[in-house]
C-alpha cells in the first residue's frame, strides 16, 4: 500500500511539473509544445490523483488555478520588506536632478555603475512569497508595510510560477511585481459583459485590482490577468542573488516569472533619455498592456543601500520617469455616420487632429446614438479622447467648463434618413440603434461585398475593400452575383491590376463557386446570422430551396436557433430582392447545398449538467441537442461530469462544479462544440 501510495505521489510529481512547463511554455515563452487536449488530459489525471488520495496535494499544484473554495474575507499580510513607492520625475530636466542628487550623495560611483530602465506597467502591485522556490503566499500592495493575502486569487494567473525553475533562489524570499490585464483580455472581457447585461469596467488597471480582491478565486479565474516580475526581496541580513538590476531581471527570467519587455541598460542619462524617448512615442503604441511611465534605477545594488530613502517612503536609487496621459483634449468638428451592411447607421467622431501616446488622431468610434446622447455630445465641443494601445479612439465625454454657457453648441439630433440612400431610418432590436431598411441601399452594398468576401464567408483572396471600392465606384459590380461576371480584361483595366493578378482573381472568385451553402449563408449577411448558425440552419435544411420554402417556425424548430434568428432569416427570404439575389448566385454556379456530415457523435461518451436558463435554447432544446450528439444529461454535478453548461442564475450547480474543478462553459460554446 505504502508503495503504491509512493508510485502515486512520483506520478502526481510527474504531472505537475508536466503542467507547470506547460503553462510556463504557452503564457511565459509564447511557445507551446503539447496541444490544449494533452493539457486537459494530464490536468483531469492530477486532479483525480488528488481527489482520491488528498495527502498528494500540494502548494504548488497546478490544479489551484482553476480557484479555490471562495473566501468569507481578506486577511491581512505583512511584506517581509516595504513595498515602497517611487518619486517621480516628469521631464528630462527633473530626471537630471535626480542624478546630480544621487551622485552628490554616492560619487562617481553611481556613473560608473550606469541605469537599468524599464517599463512602468500601469496595473495592480503584488508580492510573491516563495519558500525553497515554492508560492506560499501572495499579497497586494496595501499600504506598503501590510498588505491583504490574495493567495488563492494570485494561483489563477497562469503566468505566475507556482514553483520556480533553476535552483539558486533564497529559502524565503518575495518576489515583487504588477498584475495587469492586457488590453485583448480587457475588450473581450467588457464585450462578454455587454452581451450578458452586465456593467463594463472603465481600464483594465481598475479592471485588474477589482479582480485581485475577490472572495471567490473562480471569478478571478474568469478575469485575463497578468503577471510582470521586477524585483526581489530577502529577510534581513541576506543578499540578494545578483549584484545588478539587470542580472536580476535575467535572473528572474531564468526562474520562470515573466518579465517586461523592452528593459534597457543604458550607460549614462542621455541614453537613458534616448531609451525613455523611444518609449513614451514609440514603443507604447505597440504595446498590448497599459504603461504610465518608466523606472529607472541605479544598476549597482551594492550602491542602494548607502542611497537611502526619502522620508521612509521613496528609495533615492529609482524614480519614474512619467509620461503624458493617453488621454488628450481637442475639438469636436463633426459627427458623421457610416452605413454597415446589415443596414445599421454607425455614428462616428471627426477630431481636430491631435497627439496621443505618438500617433496622430482623427476619428474616434462613438458606437451608437444613445452613447452621443448620454455623453451629451455636441459638434463644436472641446472634448477628451483616449487612445489605448491598438485599441480604436475612444471619446470620454466633452470637458464641461470649455464650453461657452452663452453660446452652446446645438444638441446632436441623429439623422432621420439614410447618408447613402435616403431611406427613412428604422430602429431595431438592439437599443440606440438605427437602420436603413432598403436592402438596395449603396451603403450596405460596399460593406455587404466585403463581408461575402471575407475569410469566414466565401473567403476569396485578393478582393480586398479596396478593390471592391474600385468595383463598385466604377460600377461594375452592383450585387454580389455581379461578380461572377467578371472577366480579367475587366479587372486588368482597373487601376493598379496587374494582369496576373487580375487571372489570380478571377480564379479565386471562381473556386468560390465550391463552398457549401453554410459559407453562401453566412456571407449574405442576414442580420444576426453568425457563422455558427449559418452551418447548423444548412446541415438542417440541406439546400437552400429547402430553406428558401421555410416558415420562422421551421427554423425555429432547429436546436439552437431561436426567435431573433428565425424571423430574421424569414423576413429576408420574403424580399423579393433577396429572392433575386439567390436565383442569380445560383445562376452563376454558386453551390446551393451542403454535404451531409456524419450524424453528428460530438459528445460521444459525455456526460453532461445544464444548469440555469440558457439565452436562446430551452431546457428541453438542449437536452435534445445534447442527445442527438450522443451526450447524455444529468442532473447532478460529481467528478464524473465531463462540462456543466452554465446560464444565467446558476445556483449550487456551478458552486459545486468550480470546487470540483469541472469545466463550465457557456451556450454558444455547447453550439460551437456540436458544430465541429
Ligand atoms: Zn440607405
Amino acid at each position: 500500500m505504502a508503495d503504491d501510495l509512493a508510485a502515486l505521489a512520483a506520478r502526481a510529481g510527474t504531472l505537475r511539473e508536466q503542467l507547470e512547463r506547460a503553462a510556463y511554455e504557452y503564457y511565459v515563452l509564447d511557445r507551446p509544445s503539447i496541444s490544449d487536449a494533452e493539457y486537459d488530459r494530464l490536468f483531469h489525471e492530477l486532479r483525480r490523483l488528488e481527489e482520491e488520495h488528498p495527502t498528494l496535494r500540494t502548494a504548488d499544484s497546478p490544479t489551484l488555478r482553476v480557484g479555490a473554495e471562495p473566501a468569507t474575507h481578506l486577511v491581512k499580510h505583512t511584506h517581509l520588506v516595504p513595498m515602497l513607492s517611487l518619486a517621480n520625475a516628469f521631464d528630462e530636466a527633473e530626471l537630471a536632478e535626480w542624478e546630480e542628487r544621487i551622485v552628490r550623495l554616492a560619487g562617481d560611483d553611481v556613473r560608473r555603475s550606469g541605469y537599468t530602465c524599464e517599463l512602468k506597467i500601469d496595473g495592480a502591485a503584488i508580492s510573491l512569497s516563495y519558500r525553497e522556490g515554492v508560492l506560499v503566499e501572495g499579497a497586494t500592495r496595501g499600504n506598503g508595510t501590510i498588505g491583504e493575502s490574495v493567495t488563492a486569487n494570485l494561483r489563477t494567473i497562469h503566468d505566475i510560477p507556482l514553483r520556480l525553475r533553476g535552483s539558486d533562489h533564497a529559502f524565503m524570499m518575495e518576489v515583487r511585481g504588477e498584475v495587469y490585464m492586457p488590453f485583448s483580455g480587457f475588450e473581450r472581457m467588457n464585450e462578454e459583459r455587454i452581451a450578458a447585461g452586465e456593467p463594463v469596467f472603465a481600464n483594465p488597471r481598475n479592471a485588474a485590482a477589482g479582480a485581485l480582491r475577490q472572495l471567490d478565486p473562480a471569478i478571478t479565474a474568469g478575469r485575463p490577468l497578468r503577471f510582470f516580475g521586477y524585483a526581489v526581496a530577502v529577510p534581513d541580513g541576506e543578499d540578494v542573488p545578483a549584484t545588478t538590476q539587470h542580472e536580476l531581471l535575467e535572473l528572474l527570467a531564468s526562474w520562470g516569472i515573466p518579465v517586461a519587455p523592452h528593459h534597457c541598460r543604458c550607460a549614462t542619462l542621455d541614453d537613458v533619455h534616448r531609451w525613455a524617448h523611444d518609449v513614451e512615442h514609440r514603443v507604447r503604441g505597440t504595446l498590448d498592456f497599459a504603461i504610465d511611465g518608466a523606472v529607472v534605477k541605479v544598476d549597482a545594488l551594492g550602491l542602494w543601500p548607502d542611497l537611502g530613502v526619502v522620508g521612509g517612503r521613496e528609495p533615492r536609487y529609482a524614480i519614474a520617469r512619467k509620461f503624458a496621459p493617453d488621454i488628450a483634449e481637442t475639438r469636436l468638428l463633426a459627427i458623421e455616420v457610416n452605413v454597415g451592411r446589415t443596414g445599421t447607421i454607425n455614428p462616428y467622431a471627426v477630431l481636430q487632429p491631435v497627439e496621443i501616446g505618438g500617433a496622430q488622431v482623427k476619428l474616434a468610434t462613438l458606437h451608437n446614438f444613445d452613447l452621443v446622447a448620454r455623453k451629451d455630445l455636441r459638434v463644436g465641443d472641446i472634448v477628451q479622447v483616449k487612445r489605448a494601445g491598438e485599441v480604436i479612439p475612444q471619446i470620454i465625454g466633452p470637458v464641461p467648463d470649455q464650453r461657452d454657457p452663452s453660446e452652446p453648441p446645438a444638441p446632436f439630433v441623429p439623422p432621420t434618413h439614410c447618408p447613402a440612400c435616403g431611406t427613412a431610418l428604422v430602429t431595431g432590436n438592439e437599443q440606440g440603434m438605427l437602420y436603413c431598411p432598403n436592402f438596395e441601399c449603396p451603403g450596405r452594398r460596399l460593406e455587404g461585398l466585403v463581408h461575402f468576401a471575407s475569410r469566414g464567408a466565401m473567403d476569396i483572396r485578393g478582393l480586398s475593400y479596396a478593390r471592391l471600392r474600385q468595383l463598385v465606384d466604377a460600377d461594375l459590380v452592383r450585387d454580389a452575383a455581379d461578380l461572377y461576371d467578371l472577366t480579367a480584361q475587366q479587372l486588368a483595366d482597373l487601376e493598379r491590376l496587374a494582369e496576373k493578378s487580375a487571372d489570380a482573381l478571377v480564379a479565386a472568385i471562381d473556386a468560390s463557386r465550391a463552398q457549401p451553402l453554410s459559407r453562401l449563408l453566412f456571407a449574405l449577411g442576414v442580420e444576426h446570422v453568425g457563422e455558427i448558425a449559418a452551418r447548423q440552419i444548412a446541415r438542417h435544411f440541406g439546400s437552400m430551396d429547402a430553406l428558401a420554402a421555410a416558415s420562422a417556425d421551421d427554423i425555429l424548430a432547429i436546436h439552437g436557433i431561436g426567435d431573433t434568428i428565425a424571423n430574421s432569416l424569414a423576413s429576408w427570404f420574403s424580399n423579393p430582392n433577396a429572392r433575386r439575389l439567390v436565383r442569380r448566385l445560383a445562376e452563376r454556379g454558386v453551390t446551393m447545398t451542403e454535404p451531409q456530415a456524419s450524424s453528428g457523435g460530438a459528445l460521444k461518451g459525455l456526460s453532461i449538467v445544464i444548469t440555469g436558463t440558457l439565452p436562446t435554447l430551452s431546457r428541453e432544446q438542449a437536452i435534445a441537442l445534447v442527445e442527438a450528439n450522443g451526450g447524455r444529461v444529468t442532473s447532478g454535478v460529481s467528478k464524473k461530469t465531463s462540462f456543466v453548461v452554465v446560464g444565467a442564475d446558476a445556483g449550487s450547480k456551478l458552486d459545486k462544479a468550480r470546487t470540483l474543478g469541472v469545466e463550465t462553459i457557456d451556450e454558444a460554446e455547447l453550439l460551437r462544440r456540436v458544430a465541429e
